[in-house]
């Protein structure tokens, strides 16, 4: 029976330290990807027409966002 106590504590301790460091490795892997990560989904305002649209979906021209590329057209 001490047998089975012994394996009991040292699976114990071995799934108590194995589970502790994946933790703290995901954690700060993820805090440090959205720190580094630009924002996406980030809203501009289009220059012309005052639309907000996501940074992925807008034109930049000469530092200015545009929601379409009529809306570059007009500011050309
Ligand atoms: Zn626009």
């Amino acid at each position: 029976m001490q047998y089975l106590v012994v394996i009991a504590l040292i699976t114990v301790v071995y799934f108590f330290f194995i589970k502790k460091r994946p933790i703290t490795n995901t954690t700060s892997k993820k805090s440090t990807q959205k720190k580094t990560k630009p924002q996406s989904n980030d809203m501009v305002e289009c220059s012309t027409c005052g639309i907000y649209c996501e940074v992925d979906d807008s034109i930049l021209s000469n530092g200015k966002y545009y929601c379409s590329s009529e809306c570059l057209d007009e500011a050309v």
